[in-house]
């Protein structure tokens, strides 16, 4: 049994923590929060997420929305130039369907999924501050520090993990802002197509708005993004301005702004852009998710990217022997498609006109090919 400590109880910690859980390894989790709070907006979760979180037996259809396609229509004619069939399609192709949720009700999945396994606990209040990465010792603000046999950065974007191995990093703010909001469906009577992932193109790259079901379809997701020349915090929970919003997209064609018509609160937040990182591991540390591979949203990975990362990392360390060999079986499986990924997302033209994104969505963390370190492989 390899006793593991994860910093980071969100989307990828909580998924590392089940699926090593599961092999039997002894797991903790040091989560900075004091407790789960219902924070964020939505989540989608392409058919490659959803086989990685199906895999940890996380319950996510009860809450969740099956968008039926993804449509591509332009900001001012409304012309469909892309029309993709999800929903059973998805499933017969990838083994899996598209889910789109309320980040919350995934976080409570995970968190039920997670506090099942014996061997898994979870730490509140637990704020790391930094790693040593030769004895795998990690330090607290307010708390004893503690070791383990190997240590894993799951503490997002802005990881002190990554800090402590690697130094800070600097990103680049893209001059994009986004504005995310929830709207009730039943005050968007009349606009077409609520059931499906639909995304209006701007009239420039920086300029969109993409909505989603949410809530088994009660409600409707909608994410705008606008260029901006200044903006100071990274953040997922800032407020924004609906007017402003409105006021922004008064050009969009009229169900477009129809959707906006329905927001009464927003967030706001700016996007931020960094180069994939040369190494993820040193000495018994690794990372996984926005800790070394933070992204821009619009390829939707940023939840499946960090899922397939603990997938796959729990399966290098309970079938590769030895912890170093682990973690450079890990990086060698992960780092050219995370990477791939992170440069397609900041380019922005994902499924525009036509493509299948297979590519992205057939992959199986549970499946793909650890290399030749691994000795065994679970399924
Ligand atoms: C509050 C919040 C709201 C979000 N809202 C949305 C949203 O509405 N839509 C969307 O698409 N994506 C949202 N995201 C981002 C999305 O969840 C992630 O991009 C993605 O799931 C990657 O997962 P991750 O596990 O790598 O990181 P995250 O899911 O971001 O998890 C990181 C976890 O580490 C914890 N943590 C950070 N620093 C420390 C520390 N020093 N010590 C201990 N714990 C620490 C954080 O509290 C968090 O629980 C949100 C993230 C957060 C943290």
């Amino acid at each position: 049994m390899t006793h593991i400590a994860i910093a980071g109880a969100g989307i990828g910690g909580l998924t590392a923590a089940v699926a090593l859980g599961r092999a039997g390894h002894d797991v903790t989790v040091y989560e900075q929060a004091p407790e789960f709070a219902r924070v964020g907006a939505d989540i989608n979760l392409t058919p490659n997420a959803v086989c990685g979180l199906d895999g940890i037996g996380a319950a996510l259809r009860e809450s969740a929305a099956q968008p039926t396609h993804r449509i591509s229509r332009t900001w001012d004619t409304g012309e469909e130039t892309s029309r993709i069939a999800l929903s059973e399609t998805a499933l017969d192709r990838y083994g899996a369907p598209q889910l789109t949720m309320h980040r919350a009700d995934l976080m409570t999945a995970l968190e039920s999924a997670a506090v099942a396994e014996p061997t898994v606990a979870i730490e509140f209040g637990a704020k790391v501050t930094t790693v040593d990465p030769t004895t795998a010792t990690i330090e607290f603000a307010d708390h004893a520090a503690a070791s383990a046999d190997v240590v894993i950065g799951a503490d997002g974007i802005h990881s002190a993990i990554r800090t402590a191995c690697f130094g800070p990093d600097d990103p680049d703010f893209t001059g994009v802002v986004a504005y995310r909001a929830v709207v009730p469906a039943e005050r968007l009577a009349g606009v077409p197509n609520l059931g499906a992932f639909t995304k209006w193109w701007g009239p420039d790259p920086d300029t969109q708005i993409v909505t989603f079901p949410l809530n088994r379809g009660r409600d409707i997701f909608v994410f705008a993004t606008t260029p901006r020349s200044t903006w100071t915090a990274e953040s997922w929970t800032m407020p924004g301005d609906p007017d402003e919003l409105r006021a922004l997209y008064r050009e969009f064609h009229p169900e477009a702004r129809a959707l906006l018509d329905g927001c009464d609160t927003v967030l706001a937040s700016a996007l931020y852009v960094r180069d994939p990182l040369p190494a993820w591991s040193m000495g018994a540390v690794t990372l996984l998710g926005d800790a070394c591979h933070p992204m821009m949203p619009f390829m939707a990975q940023g939840a499946g990217q960090a899922v397939e990362d603990a997938v796959v990392l729990a399966r290098c360390i309970d079938t590769v022997p030895g912890i170093p060999a682990a973690l450079a079986t890990y990086e060698a499986a992960r780092r050219e498609r995370t990477a791939r990924i992170q440069v397609g997302s900041r380019n922005n033209n994902w499924l525009k006109d036509s493509g299948s994104g297979d590519w992205v969505y057939e992959y199986n963390p549970w499946t793909v090919p650890l290399g030749d370190a691994a000795v065994a492989s679970p399924a």
